[in-house]
Protein backbone atom coordinates (compact mmCIF):
# COMPACT_ATOMS: atom_id res chain seq x y z
CA UNK A 1 0.00 0.00 0.00
CA UNK A 2 2.59 2.32 1.03
CA UNK A 3 4.79 1.42 -2.27
CA UNK A 4 1.26 2.53 -3.59
CA UNK A 5 0.99 6.18 -2.24
CA UNK A 6 4.32 6.45 -3.31
CA UNK A 7 4.18 5.69 -6.85
CA UNK A 8 1.39 7.97 -7.69
CA UNK A 9 2.61 10.81 -5.96
CA UNK A 10 6.01 10.13 -8.28
CA UNK A 11 3.60 9.95 -11.01
CA UNK A 12 1.86 13.31 -10.10
CA UNK A 13 5.13 15.57 -9.91
CA UNK A 14 5.86 14.17 -13.18
CA UNK A 15 2.84 15.10 -15.06
CA UNK A 16 3.17 18.50 -13.28
CA UNK A 17 6.83 18.78 -14.54
CA UNK A 18 6.00 17.66 -17.93
CA UNK A 19 3.07 20.11 -18.38
CA UNK A 20 5.38 22.79 -17.14
CA UNK A 21 8.35 21.95 -18.93
CA UNK A 22 6.04 22.08 -22.05
CA UNK A 23 5.26 25.52 -21.37
CA UNK A 24 8.53 26.61 -20.70
CA UNK A 25 9.90 25.17 -23.61
CA UNK A 26 7.27 26.72 -26.24
CA UNK A 27 8.52 29.89 -25.59
CA UNK A 28 11.76 29.97 -26.90
CA UNK A 29 10.41 27.44 -29.57
CA UNK A 30 8.24 30.24 -30.76
CA UNK A 31 11.04 32.89 -30.85
CA UNK A 32 13.47 30.79 -32.66
CA UNK A 33 10.72 30.38 -35.34
CA UNK A 34 10.39 33.88 -35.63
CA UNK A 35 13.69 33.87 -36.64
CA UNK A 36 14.12 31.88 -38.91
CA UNK A 37 11.25 32.76 -40.89
CA UNK A 38 12.49 36.63 -40.89
CA UNK A 39 16.16 34.45 -42.33
CA UNK A 40 13.86 32.93 -44.79
CA UNK A 41 12.31 35.98 -45.61
CA UNK A 42 15.91 37.34 -46.22
CA UNK A 43 17.12 34.61 -48.08
CA UNK A 44 16.74 36.04 -51.55
CA UNK A 45 19.48 33.91 -53.43
CA UNK A 46 18.26 31.07 -51.83
CA UNK A 47 21.25 30.55 -49.75
CA UNK A 48 19.96 28.33 -46.76
CA UNK A 49 18.56 25.71 -48.34
CA UNK A 50 18.31 23.63 -45.04
CA UNK A 51 15.87 26.35 -43.32
CA UNK A 52 12.99 24.72 -44.68
CA UNK A 53 13.45 21.37 -42.88
CA UNK A 54 14.76 23.24 -39.76
CA UNK A 55 11.46 24.74 -39.76
CA UNK A 56 9.63 21.62 -40.48
CA UNK A 57 11.56 20.24 -37.50
CA UNK A 58 10.27 23.06 -35.60
CA UNK A 59 6.84 22.55 -36.21
CA UNK A 60 7.45 18.97 -35.52
CA UNK A 61 8.57 19.49 -31.70
CA UNK A 62 5.57 21.97 -31.49
CA UNK A 63 3.05 19.05 -32.60
CA UNK A 64 4.68 16.45 -29.92
CA UNK A 65 4.48 19.38 -27.40
CA UNK A 66 0.71 19.60 -28.40
CA UNK A 67 -0.42 16.30 -28.42
CA UNK A 68 1.39 15.20 -25.60
CA UNK A 69 2.30 17.27 -22.70
CA UNK A 70 0.01 20.60 -23.38
CA UNK A 71 -2.27 20.09 -20.69
CA UNK A 72 -0.86 16.69 -19.24
CA UNK A 73 -1.32 15.27 -16.66
CA UNK A 74 -1.15 11.63 -15.38
CA UNK A 75 -3.77 11.60 -12.45
CA UNK A 76 -7.29 13.08 -12.95
CA UNK A 77 -6.41 15.53 -10.28
CA UNK A 78 -8.49 18.46 -10.58
CA UNK A 79 -12.32 17.17 -10.22
CA UNK A 80 -14.42 19.85 -11.50
CA UNK A 81 -18.44 20.15 -12.27
CA UNK A 82 -18.92 21.24 -16.16
CA UNK A 83 -22.00 21.40 -18.09
CA UNK A 84 -20.73 19.46 -21.40
CA UNK A 85 -22.29 21.54 -24.19
CA UNK A 86 -20.35 24.73 -23.28
CA UNK A 87 -17.38 22.71 -22.55
CA UNK A 88 -17.21 21.22 -26.56
CA UNK A 89 -18.41 25.17 -27.59
CA UNK A 90 -15.19 26.24 -26.37
CA UNK A 91 -12.96 23.34 -27.89
CA UNK A 92 -14.85 23.50 -31.22
CA UNK A 93 -14.19 27.36 -31.12
CA UNK A 94 -10.09 26.84 -30.64
CA UNK A 95 -10.51 24.42 -33.38
CA UNK A 96 -12.46 26.70 -35.26
CA UNK A 97 -8.91 28.48 -37.20
CA UNK A 98 -7.37 25.13 -37.81
CA UNK A 99 -10.32 24.16 -39.96
CA UNK A 100 -10.82 27.26 -41.84
CA UNK A 101 -7.34 27.45 -43.10
CA UNK A 102 -8.26 23.80 -44.48
CA UNK A 103 -11.90 25.00 -45.76
CA UNK A 104 -13.87 22.20 -43.58
CA UNK A 105 -16.80 22.75 -41.51
CA UNK A 106 -16.13 22.41 -37.84
CA UNK A 107 -19.76 22.42 -35.84
CA UNK A 108 -21.13 21.72 -32.44
CA UNK A 109 -24.85 20.23 -31.93
CA UNK A 110 -25.26 21.01 -27.75
CA UNK A 111 -28.90 21.02 -27.59
CA UNK A 112 -28.76 18.46 -24.67
CA UNK A 113 -28.44 19.26 -21.04
CA UNK A 114 -25.46 17.24 -19.43
CA UNK A 115 -23.05 17.85 -16.50
CA UNK A 116 -19.95 15.94 -16.04
CA UNK A 117 -17.57 15.51 -13.04
CA UNK A 118 -13.99 15.08 -14.04
CA UNK A 119 -10.70 16.34 -15.03
CA UNK A 120 -11.71 19.26 -17.44
CA UNK A 121 -8.25 20.00 -19.08
CA UNK A 122 -7.35 16.14 -19.55
CA UNK A 123 -10.31 16.01 -20.90
CA UNK A 124 -10.07 18.83 -23.29
CA UNK A 125 -6.58 17.12 -24.33
CA UNK A 126 -8.73 14.12 -25.19
CA UNK A 127 -11.20 15.73 -27.24
CA UNK A 128 -8.93 18.53 -28.80
CA UNK A 129 -6.62 15.50 -30.37
CA UNK A 130 -9.45 13.23 -31.72
CA UNK A 131 -11.03 16.33 -33.14
CA UNK A 132 -7.34 17.36 -34.87
CA UNK A 133 -7.12 13.56 -36.32
CA UNK A 134 -11.02 14.12 -37.63
CA UNK A 135 -9.73 17.60 -39.21
CA UNK A 136 -6.47 16.24 -40.35
CA UNK A 137 -7.76 13.04 -42.18
CA UNK A 138 -11.07 15.47 -44.17
CA UNK A 139 -10.15 17.39 -47.36
CA UNK A 140 -11.31 20.42 -48.24
CA UNK A 141 -15.02 20.62 -48.48
CA UNK A 142 -15.77 18.25 -45.92
CA UNK A 143 -17.21 18.36 -41.77
CA UNK A 144 -16.41 17.30 -39.20
CA UNK A 145 -19.27 17.82 -36.30
CA UNK A 146 -19.05 17.28 -32.36
CA UNK A 147 -22.36 16.27 -30.85
CA UNK A 148 -23.30 14.97 -27.34
CA UNK A 149 -26.45 13.08 -26.59
CA UNK A 150 -27.44 11.38 -22.91
CA UNK A 151 -28.33 7.53 -22.57
CA UNK A 152 -29.73 7.60 -18.67
CA UNK A 153 -26.75 8.15 -16.87
CA UNK A 154 -24.45 8.21 -19.63
CA UNK A 155 -22.92 10.99 -21.43
CA UNK A 156 -22.41 10.08 -25.34
CA UNK A 157 -19.50 12.80 -27.26
CA UNK A 158 -19.82 11.68 -30.76
CA UNK A 159 -17.09 13.18 -33.60
CA UNK A 160 -18.13 12.50 -36.70
CA UNK A 161 -16.04 13.41 -40.02
CA UNK A 162 -16.19 12.45 -43.89
CA UNK A 163 -12.86 12.38 -44.12
CA UNK A 164 -10.21 9.07 -45.37
CA UNK A 165 -12.15 6.62 -42.90
CA UNK A 166 -9.62 3.97 -42.02
CA UNK A 167 -9.24 0.56 -42.99
CA UNK A 168 -9.89 -2.89 -40.52
CA UNK A 169 -5.87 -2.79 -40.35
CA UNK A 170 -5.65 0.69 -39.90
CA UNK A 171 -7.85 0.73 -37.00
CA UNK A 172 -6.33 -2.27 -35.16
CA UNK A 173 -3.03 -0.20 -35.20
CA UNK A 174 -4.93 2.92 -33.99
CA UNK A 175 -3.76 4.27 -30.77
CA UNK A 176 -0.55 2.46 -30.67
CA UNK A 177 2.52 4.49 -29.59
CA UNK A 178 4.40 6.30 -32.44
CA UNK A 179 1.40 4.79 -35.17
CA UNK A 180 1.14 7.15 -37.79
CA UNK A 181 0.33 7.40 -41.39
CA UNK A 182 1.21 11.78 -41.52
CA UNK A 183 4.38 12.72 -42.74
CA UNK A 184 5.19 15.05 -39.88
CA UNK A 185 2.38 13.28 -37.46
CA UNK A 186 3.70 12.56 -33.96
CA UNK A 187 1.74 9.20 -33.60
CA UNK A 188 0.52 10.41 -29.68
CA UNK A 189 -2.61 11.95 -30.01
CA UNK A 190 -5.11 8.93 -30.14
CA UNK A 191 -2.64 6.80 -27.33
CA UNK A 192 -3.15 9.85 -25.07
CA UNK A 193 -6.57 10.16 -25.64
CA UNK A 194 -7.90 6.33 -24.84
CA UNK A 195 -5.21 6.88 -22.16
CA UNK A 196 -7.40 9.80 -20.25
CA UNK A 197 -10.92 8.53 -21.49
CA UNK A 198 -10.28 5.15 -20.16
CA UNK A 199 -9.28 6.70 -17.10
CA UNK A 200 -11.86 8.54 -16.28
CA UNK A 201 -13.75 5.10 -16.51
CA UNK A 202 -15.13 5.88 -19.66
CA UNK A 203 -15.41 4.32 -23.29
CA UNK A 204 -13.89 5.30 -26.50
CA UNK A 205 -15.41 3.49 -30.14
CA UNK A 206 -14.70 3.86 -33.12
CA UNK A 207 -16.29 3.13 -36.87
CA UNK A 208 -14.78 3.98 -40.28
CA UNK A 209 -15.33 3.07 -43.49
CA UNK A 210 -12.58 3.71 -46.06
CA UNK A 211 -13.48 6.88 -47.90
CA UNK A 212 -16.60 7.69 -46.04
CA UNK A 213 -15.54 8.92 -42.65
CA UNK A 214 -14.27 7.88 -39.22
CA UNK A 215 -16.91 8.30 -36.35
CA UNK A 216 -15.42 8.38 -32.80
CA UNK A 217 -18.25 7.87 -29.60
CA UNK A 218 -16.83 8.71 -26.06
CA UNK A 219 -19.10 7.50 -23.27
CA UNK A 220 -18.73 8.99 -19.90
CA UNK A 221 -20.29 9.11 -16.64
CA UNK A 222 -22.88 11.98 -16.52
CA UNK A 223 -23.21 13.52 -13.01
CA UNK A 224 -26.32 15.04 -13.99
CA UNK A 225 -28.54 14.95 -16.83
CA UNK A 226 -32.20 15.74 -18.48
P1 LIG B 1 -0.94 11.53 -35.60
O1 LIG B 1 -2.17 12.38 -35.68
O2 LIG B 1 0.25 12.29 -35.13
O3 LIG B 1 -0.68 10.76 -36.86
P2 LIG B 1 -2.54 9.93 -33.84
O4 LIG B 1 -2.21 8.95 -32.77
O5 LIG B 1 -3.38 11.09 -33.44
O6 LIG B 1 -1.17 10.42 -34.46
O7 LIG B 1 -3.27 9.16 -35.03
C1 LIG B 1 -2.66 8.00 -35.58
C2 LIG B 1 -3.16 7.70 -36.98
O8 LIG B 1 -4.50 7.24 -36.93
C3 LIG B 1 -3.18 8.89 -37.93
O9 LIG B 1 -1.93 9.09 -38.53
C4 LIG B 1 -4.25 8.45 -38.94
O10 LIG B 1 -3.69 7.60 -39.91
C5 LIG B 1 -5.21 7.62 -38.10
N1 LIG B 1 -6.41 8.38 -37.71
C6 LIG B 1 -6.72 8.86 -36.49
N2 LIG B 1 -7.92 9.48 -36.47
C7 LIG B 1 -8.39 9.39 -37.73
C8 LIG B 1 -9.61 9.84 -38.38
N3 LIG B 1 -10.57 10.53 -37.73
N4 LIG B 1 -9.76 9.55 -39.71
C9 LIG B 1 -8.82 8.86 -40.38
N5 LIG B 1 -7.67 8.41 -39.83
C10 LIG B 1 -7.45 8.68 -38.53
MG1 LIG C 1 -3.22 13.17 -34.07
Amino acid sequence: LHEEIFRSEKLNTLGEMAASIAHEVRNPLTVVKGFLQLMQADDKKGQHTYLPLVLSELDRAESIISDYLNFAKPQLEKLETFELGGFLRDVVQLLNPLALKKGIVLSCQTDAAITLETDRNQLRQAIVNLIKNAIEATPEEGSVIVSMKSFGPEAEIKIADTGTGMTKEQLAKLGSLYYTTKETGTGLGTMVSLGIIDAMGGKTVYSSQPGKGTVVKICLQAKAYS
